[in-house]
Order: C-alpha cells, then structure tokens, then sequence
C-alpha cells in the first residue's frame, strides 16, 4: 500500500499518525541498536562489559592537554562567531600539512562536524537516487545508513576472512555498471583491522580509472598501526589521475571523538573534480560550520608530534594479543589478527544460532555487550561478531572469561 492511501484510510478511522519519510526505513546503525539492548539488561541488574563502541575516551584514554588547551582558548577568546563553511585557514593549513606529509597533493579541504559529516556530503554531492556506490562487506555501518537515506544503492564486494580480511579484488568487477559511481575503502578497517598492502591499492585504482570511479578513502584510523614494521598507506598519495576523498579527523588519533571534527581532503586531476568540489561546499554553506572554537583543536593536534599515541600503541598491542590469543582458544571461535584501529571480527561456528541472537543472550546471560556481525554484513553462511580490545587487560580477561562460559553451553 502506498504511504498516501495508508494515511487517507487512518485519516477516516480518525487514527491520524505522522509517518516519516520513507528514505528512513533502511537506515539501521547496528553499533547504538546495541546499546537499547544493552540498557535493558542493566534495567535487568546486570553487571555490563561493554566491547562495542569504538570510543577510547570511554576506556580511559584522554585527550592530550594541548589539544583540549586550544579549543579552551578559542572559546574563551570569543572565537565563537560562525566560521567559514568549509573551515578556518589555520586548521586546513595544518590538514594540508599532513596530507602533504602523506603523498596526498590535496586539491580541496573541508571541514566537517566530524568524518562522518565528510563522508555524508562526499556521498550525497556525487550519486542520485538509483546510483550504486562499491562498498565492502563487512562495512562501518554508516556508510550503508547514508546510501539508503539518499536512496542511493550498495553493492558489496567481499573481504577475505581467509586472507586476513584483504580486499577481494575479483568481486569487484561485476559488480559495475554505468551507475556505479565510487568505490568506498575504510583503511585501516572498521571492523575487521585489516590494513591494505600498497599492491592491493594500486589494483583498485587500476579498476576506479577504467570505469571513472570516485575512491571514497576512510583513513580515521590511519595512526593506529600495530604492526612494528607496517606503513599505513594512503590510497590518494598513488594516483594523480583518480579522484580520491580521503577522511579523517580528531575523533580516533587524537582521541577526541566528542569534539565532532573531521575532514575531507580532495585529490586528483583538479579540472575533472570542480563541479563536484563545488557541489560539496554547497552542501557544507546549508549547515553554516562545523563547530568554530573546536576547529582551533586541528592545528594543536597536526602540528605537533602525536607523542600519545605511540604510548597507546604500546598498551594496545598486548591489549590486542591477549584478546585474539584468547579468543582462538575458545570452542567454535576463530579470529584473524587485526593489523590496525581497535577492532576484531570474530567467527562463530554454533549451529542453530545466529550472530543477532547470539549477541542478544550474551548481554542477557553475561553481561558482555558485543555488536552482530549483520549489523556490518558477513558472507551468507558465516556468523561474527564485532569486539574492540580498548579495555584495560583485566577487563578483557574477565570478558573472554565470561564469552567462554556462554559458547561452553553451545557444546
Ligand atoms: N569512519 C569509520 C571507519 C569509523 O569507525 C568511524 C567511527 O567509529 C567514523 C568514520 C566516524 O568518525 P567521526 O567520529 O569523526 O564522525
């Protein structure tokens, strides 16, 4: 039934309801559905482990005291104006710096309320409804939440659990056709941990320049590399020829997340790219700025050496160890070893359950708050889970304690 004859007929029973719009009903962001779930059991008196936000400040780590120290002082000195759309010059100076640190010649920056803003208008400005855009499975969430308010389709090429998580280059292909108009690569990834080889880039840009393809590159987690001898690199600082976003901002590598800011830096041939550089400050004037003293936080953060984070590493790496050690050694569960960010993305071989009931009875029974493997997409046939190694050591201890108690009643 169409949504008009479905109000016309509650109109005459007199049951008027306001129905929103119908580009809400795909929208779905698994990572806070899990958080109502996990309210419930604390209703209920459980003692919760939570293992399913990607937030390091809700773990213990803090925004370095400089970074916190510039927004202070802009908004003490009343740099509370709004700014300009796309940002203020001392922060893209500063973005453009470390882009250029990157290999990344950055024709564009702008500024954002978030990377998750960067992302939005990166997307909105480029497709129509009944375009498709490339997007990989597993996925961050928000990527398929803005392609189905925009009514935009995805397509998804798979993620080699086999292979560590890289890149199926082979699902690619096929799934192109005259409206496909970007490929979307979260490198390091959310959820698997996977960082991509310099080979594996250079073969998507190979495939984004035959079918004219905008390589849309998340790279919040750029700084979290766990690996002693791996180099993270950006996908944008390979090609002159391809049009590339890359995404970042303070939320991860400057353990800023609530500041809300982000960017996105613009590459390739400057000519091909103007109408749509446009079209995204458009979309960035609609929404005025994002957050003006905030944006003082971008040159504190790049301008300096992350010093932090290095610390953090250290702390994650044995974080990381224990947790997949541990993992692996528990019936019916498998891990690959993540390489970067703070994520892993278990298997579960458990007949007769599947990954959203699974991790409904273990907040239930256990406490452990984890997110659905549905909830960012798995091979049909394959059950995960997604679980982050931020806590301190005893805290995951007692979590794989505790997952392992509730797998043992599967046996
Ligand atoms: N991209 C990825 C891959 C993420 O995991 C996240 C947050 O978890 C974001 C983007 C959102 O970043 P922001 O907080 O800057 O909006």
């Amino acid at each position: 039934m169409s949504l008009n004859l479905e109000r016309v007929i509650k109109e005459m029973d007199n049951t008027f309801k306001i129905f929103p719009a119908e580009r809400t009903y795909g929208v779905e962001y698994a990572i806070r559905d899990i958080v109502e779930a996990s309210l419930e059991a604390k209703r209920a008196g459980k003692d919760l482990i939570c293992l399913n936000i990607g937030d390091p400040v809700k773990y213990g780590f803090k925004t370095p005291e400089h970074i916190v120290k510039a927004a202070c002082e802009a908004l003490l000195n009343n740099l509370n104006s709004y700014s300009e759309s796309t940002g203020i010059s001392e922060a893209i100076e500063a973005i453009r710096g470390y882009a250029l640190k990157k290999g990344i010649k950055p024709v564009d920056i702008y500024i954002t309320q978030g990377a998750s803003e960067a992302i939005e208008f990166a997307i909105s400005a480029l497709a129509n409804p009944g375009d498709n855009i490339l997007l990989p499975s597993p996925c961050y969430p928000l990527y398929q939440a803005i392609v189905a308010k925009f009514q935009i389709e995805p397509r998804f090429y798979y993620l080699d659990e086999e292979k560590d998580w890289e890149i199926e280059i082979d699902s690619i292909e096929p799934l192109i056709d005259k409206r496909t108009k970007a490929i979307v690569l979260i490198n390091p990834n959310n959820p698997t941990g996977a960082i991509y080889s310099k080979k594996t880039l250079e073969q998507i840009l190979d495939i984004a320049e035959r079918y004219h393809l905008v390589v849309l590159s998340d790279e919040i987690y750029d700084q979290f590399v766990l690996e002693e001898d791996l180099e993270h690199v950006s996908i944008a600082a390979l090609t002159d020829e391809v049009p590339v976003i890359t995404f970042n901002g303070l939320s991860k590598n400057y353990f800023a997340p609530g500041f809300r800011i982000g960017w996105g830096i613009v590459s390739g041939p400057e000519e091909m790219l103007k109408d749509y550089i446009e079209a995204i400050h458009k979309l960035a004037r609609t929404r005025l700025c994002a957050s003006h003293p905030l944006q003082f936080a971008i040159p504190a953060a790049l301008n300096n050496e992350n010093h932090y984070i290095k610390q953090v590493i250290f702390e994650l790496r044995k974080r990381r160890d224990l947790l997949i050690d541990g993992i692996n050694l528990i019936p019916m569960l498998s891990c690959v070893k993540p390489k970067g960010a703070f994520y892993a993305f278990p298997r579960f071989e458990i007949p007769g359950i599947q990954d959203l009931d699974f991790v409904k009875r273990l907040i239930l029974e256990e406490g452990v708050v984890l997110v659905h493997g549905s909830g960012f997409g798995q091979k049909p046939n394959s059950q995960h889970f997604r679980i982050i190694f931020l806590p301190e050591e005893s805290v995951i201890i007692k979590a794989l304690e505790r997952i392992e108690r509730f797998v043992k009643k599967f046996l």
